[in-house]
C-alpha cells in the first residue's frame, strides 16, 4: 500500500505537468485531422494520408486519455448499483470483442449500491477489460466475479487467460506511457489507478506469464460523501 501510495504520488505531478500541454495540444490536433481528411478525399489513394491519419488517430487517444486523467475535479459521486455498472461495461466490450468470451457473474451484488461517479468507475473497468481482451489476440475467456468482502468492500476480480506479466512488468503498471503493445497508450492503468484512489479503493494484480492475470479492485461501501 505504501508504494501504492508513492506511485500515485508521482502520477499526481506527471498528470499536472501535462494538463495543460494536453489541453492546447487537443484541439489544433483535430483541426489538422480534419483537413487531412478532406485532402485525403481529394486525392484517390494516397498511402502517405492514411499514415497520417493513424498517427492523428493515435495523438488523439493520448490526449482524449490526458484530458480525461486531468479533469478538474467536477465529479458527480452517486450511489451506483454495481451489478447494473458491470453488465453495461461487459456487454459493450463484449461486442467489441466477439471472439472473447466476457463470463459476468454479479449475483453475490445484486442490489448494492456503491457511492462513485458512475463514469470514472466505467473506464476503470472498461480499461481493464480492454487490457484483459488485448492480452488474448486469439480470443478466450474472461471472468468478472462481484462479491461483498467481511469488511465492506465490494471486490471486483478479472481473470484473464492471457500472456501474463513477468515480475519486472508488474511493478512497473501505473507508470505514465508504460505499454508493450504497438499502439499503446500506456495511459488506461494510470487513469484506472486515479480514479481507484480518488473513490478510496485500492487494485491488486497477480501474473504469471504465458498463463494469464487476475486483477482485484476493492472499493469501500457505505462510504457517504465528506459533505455528510
Ligand atoms: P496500454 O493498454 O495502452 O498498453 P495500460 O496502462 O492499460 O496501457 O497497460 C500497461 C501495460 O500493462 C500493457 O501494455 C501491458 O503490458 C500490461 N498489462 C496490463 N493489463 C494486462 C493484462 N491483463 N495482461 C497482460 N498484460 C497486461
Ligand atoms: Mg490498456
Amino acid at each position: 500500500a505504501e508504494e501504492f501510495l508513492r506511485k500515485m504520488d508521482k502520477l499526481t505531478v506527471v498528470g499536472q505537468l501535462a494538463a495543460g500541454v494536453a489541453h492546447e495540444i487537443r484541439n489544433p490536433v483535430t483541426s489538422i485531422k480534419g483537413f487531412v481528411q478532406l485532402l485525403r478525399r481529394d486525392q484517390w489513394k494516397n498511402e502517405y494520408f492514411d499514415i497520417m491519419l493513424a498517427e492523428f488517430h493515435q495523438l488523439e487517444s493520448i490526449l482524449r486519455e490526458f484530458v480525461f486523467l486531468t479533469q478538474k475535479r467536477s465529479h458527480q459521486f452517486e450511489a451506483l448499483s454495481i451489478a447494473n455498472l458491470l453488465r453495461g461495461v461487459a456487454r459493450m466490450v463484449q461486442e467489441e470483442a466477439p471472439n472473447h468470451q466476457l463470463l459476468l457473474d454479479v449475483e453475490e451484488v445484486e442490489g448494492i449500491r456503491l457511492w462513485g461517479d458512475q463514469s470514472q468507475i466505467r473506464q476503470v473497468f472498461i480499461n481493464l477489460l480492454s487490457n484483459a481482451v488485448e492480452s488474448m489476440p486469439d480470443g478466450g475467456p474472461i471472468r468478472i466475479k462481484a462479491l461483498r468482502t467481511e469488511h465492506e468492500h465490494i471486490l471486483i476480480r478479472i481473470v484473464d487467460k492471457g500472456c501474463g506479466m513477468s515480475e519486472e512488468r508488474l511493478q512497473r503498471l501505473g507508470e505514465p506511457f508504460y505499454s508493450t503493445k504497438e499502439k499503446g497508450t500506456g495511459l488506461g492503468l494510470m487513469i484506472t489507478y486515479k480514479i481507484i484512489q480518488y473513490h478510496d479503493g485500492y487494485i491488486h494484480f497477480s501474473s504469471t506469464p504465458n498463463k494469464g492475470t487476475t486483477v482485484e479492485v476493492y472499493f469501500p461501501l457505505n462510504r457517504p460523501p465528506d459533505t455528510a
